[in-house]
């Protein structure tokens, strides 16, 4: 047998963003002390810190008329009506506490001239509703958690990378992982597991905000544990990606990196090669501020009928306003583009959609719980926030606030029950060992195919296929294409156990379960909705206003079958019907 070390601890946490940090503190609030938090990076390395412009609430600084509901129906009408009421409800609801908390905590939020915690306009919200810190919103945030998380002594273990949850189909029992420095294996025997582990976007090409996490890791774990996932087919691309010349060396590192929307929030404007401010022909009330899937769309349609910049991008500007304006509110992007070259003050950037976030994920329940017994996933694991099109500042706010909700659920049951399972020696046998083994021979596999072109092999398959525009053909030569992929990951040149490429050949095999059930789902959605945009089937559906769901099927392979949506609450529902909407033109 393989040998291996072992920890037994109540609830393991898998994941230290916003999500995974929050849900540890509010378990070490409310007494939970035998819990583990841990992260394949160092300890406020997440890509929480990679947010920049802004985390929602109706806190209602600027605009008193703002709450909750509102902010829900603002959700729900730009998730296209498949985002799930409830979990809607729960995150909206408890922003307000939640950003008080932030702000009680330390948590460095850019002011109003009284002192207030500011807030800005982000697209396609009815009000000033975005409460920020500068234009470093993630690491402000994961700075104050971190903090609040080492004054209640939360244990933290770093680079360990979670490699196979221990289920047996019906229940979760723990997790096996890697020390990423030793190369040890790790077997955790835990009464609740926590899948904190970030999105999916990174499954797509180069045009990406980010890459070196976001492969999947949470929504494959749980799919091979036998959960199901949701929403799959919705990845929102983000409109504005810096375009750049990719033969130079200086600028080429910057391909697809993100632009905040808070240059948009903040009144940047975007221009066609024809000088056209286009976005009038597009959105004549919301401009630049309508929702990501619509101002992605019309520049990826500017671009395709040859109104694009030399680098295939349009224009950002923001240089009506003054630089010391754009030095306070956006001072990191304005740094960026200094150190480049490049004065926001006096010239415009260009800018092109790049793949950005999953809305799918993780089918929960209410409290984030999966189909699995004491399995949670939440933050961007989970499903069911964002529907078909995400609004920005969301995201970070449903990592606090759904953070907030499942500690308080776990708390609940850890209390009342003896904090002792164990992992049935027939897992350990039949599950644990042969996975060492499959480790086991990974490490070292001397295959033909470098580990990194079969991982940009995916991400280029994904943005050829499924990519913001996409059709039926595109979309089935895609899943065809994947047996060709999965031919190269059986045959790879593989490091030891620890190293890099070691690391990444693990992250292969959930970027390939990400990239099926991306495929299946928008293959079986015929119709447009938000970020799923199909050419063959351009309009909108009512008798699509489902949710695609996979997992394994009992006889191998992938199942997917769809189910309705539920409806809002009265509250929300009233809110819905006021029609409350963002008339740009105040910014002006
Ligand atoms: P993450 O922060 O991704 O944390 C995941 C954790 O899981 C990490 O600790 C990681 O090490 C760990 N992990 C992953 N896999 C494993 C594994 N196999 N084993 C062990 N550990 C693992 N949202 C907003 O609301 N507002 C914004 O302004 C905003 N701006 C953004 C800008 C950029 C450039 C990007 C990329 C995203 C932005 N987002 C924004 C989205 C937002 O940052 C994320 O959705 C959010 O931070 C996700 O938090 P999380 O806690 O769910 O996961």
């Amino acid at each position: 047998d393989i040998e291996y070390e072992q920890t037994d601890v109540s609830v393991l946490i898998i994941g230290a963003g916003g999500a995974g940090a929050r849900t540890a503190i509010e378990l070490a609030q409310q007494g939970v002390d035998d819990q583990l938090v841990l992260g394949k990076r160092g300890h406020g390395d997440a890509h929480t810190t990679w947010a920049r412009g802004g985390i929602n609430g109706a806190l209602g600084t600027h605009d008193p008329e703002d709450d909750w509901t509102i902010h829900a129906a603002d959700t729900l009408n730009e998730g296209h009506f498949i985002c799930d009421p409830e979990k809607v409800e729960t995150v909206t609801q408890q922003m307000p506490d939640r950003l008080r908390e932030l702000d009680e905590w330390g948590m460095d939020f850019s002011r109003t001239e009284d002192g207030g915690v500011d807030q800005r306009f982000f697209g396609a919200q009815s009000f000033r509703r975005t409460a920020f810190a500068g234009d470093h919103t993630g690491e402000s945030l994961l700075d104050t958690l971190v903090s609040r998380a080492q004054e209640l002594e939360i244990p933290y273990e770093e680079n360990t990378m979670i490699t196979r949850l221990i289920s047996d189909g019906d229940s979760v029992h723990g997790a096996v992982g890697i020390d990423l420095d030793t190369g040890e294996f790790t077997v955790f025997n835990a009464n609740t597991v926590v899948l904190a582990a970030g999105g999916y976007a990174a499954a797509y090409s180069r045009h990406t905000s980010r890459d070196d996490e976001n492969n999947g890791d949470g929504a494959a774990l749980a799919y091979d544990a036998g959960a199901s996932l949701m929403d799959m087919e919705f990845v929102q691309f983000h409109p504005t990606g810096m375009a750049v010349d990719e033969s130079d060396s200086e600028w080429a590192e910057w391909s697809g990196r993100l632009v905040t929307e808070a240059v948009r929030g903040e009144g940047g404007r975007l221009y066609n090669s024809e000088g056209e401010r286009f976005m009038e022909r597009y959105s004549p009330d919301q401009m630049e501020l309508d929702a990501r899937d619509v101002v992605a769309r019309a520049i990826a349609k500017e671009i395709a009928e040859g109104r694009g910049t030399e680098n295939d991008g349009v224009h950002l500007d923001i240089s009506h306003r003054d630089a010391s304006f754009i030095e306070e509110r956006l001072p990191r992007m304005y740094q960026r583009f200094a150190d480049l070259g490049v004065d926001l003050a006096e010239d415009p950037v260009e800018v092109a959609p790049t793949s950005h976030y999953g809305m799918g994920g993780v089918s929960v329940d209410e409290y984030g719980e999966t189909d699995i017994d004491d399995l949670f996933a939440i933050g961007e694991t989970m499903a069911g926030v964002h529907g078909a099109n995400r609004l920005g500042g969301n995201s970070l706010a449903e990592t606090v606030a759904y953070g907030t909700v499942t500690g308080d659920r776990i708390a609940d049951r850890v209390t009342g029950s003896d904090a002792n399972n164990t992992i049935p020696h027939s897992l350990r046998e039949n599950l644990i060992q042969p996975h060492l083994d499959e480790l086991r021979s990974l490490a070292n596999a001397d295959g033909e195919h470098d580990v990194m072109t079969v991982f940009e092999e995916i991400q280029t398959l994904m943005w050829e296929h499924a990519r913001l525009l996409r059709d039926q053909s595109s979309i089935e030569s895609g899943i065809d294409e994947l047996e060709r992929v999965q031919s190269m990951v059986s045959n790879m040149n593989v490091g030891p156990v620890g190293s890099e490429s070691f690391e990444f050949a693990i992250d292969v095999g959930f970027m390939l379960t990400v990239a099926e059930s991306v495929l299946r789902s928008a293959a079986l959605r015929t119709e447009s909705r938000g970020a799923h945009y199909r050419i063959d089937h351009t309009e909108t559906e009512s008798s699509w206003q489902k949710n695609i769901y996979v997992e394994q099927a009992d006889i191998g392979g992938m199942r997917t079958w769809t189910e309705s949506v539920d409806t809002p609450s009265p509250a929300v529902q009233a809110a819905l019907d006021e029609g409350h909407e963002l008339d740009y033109h105040q910014l002006e």
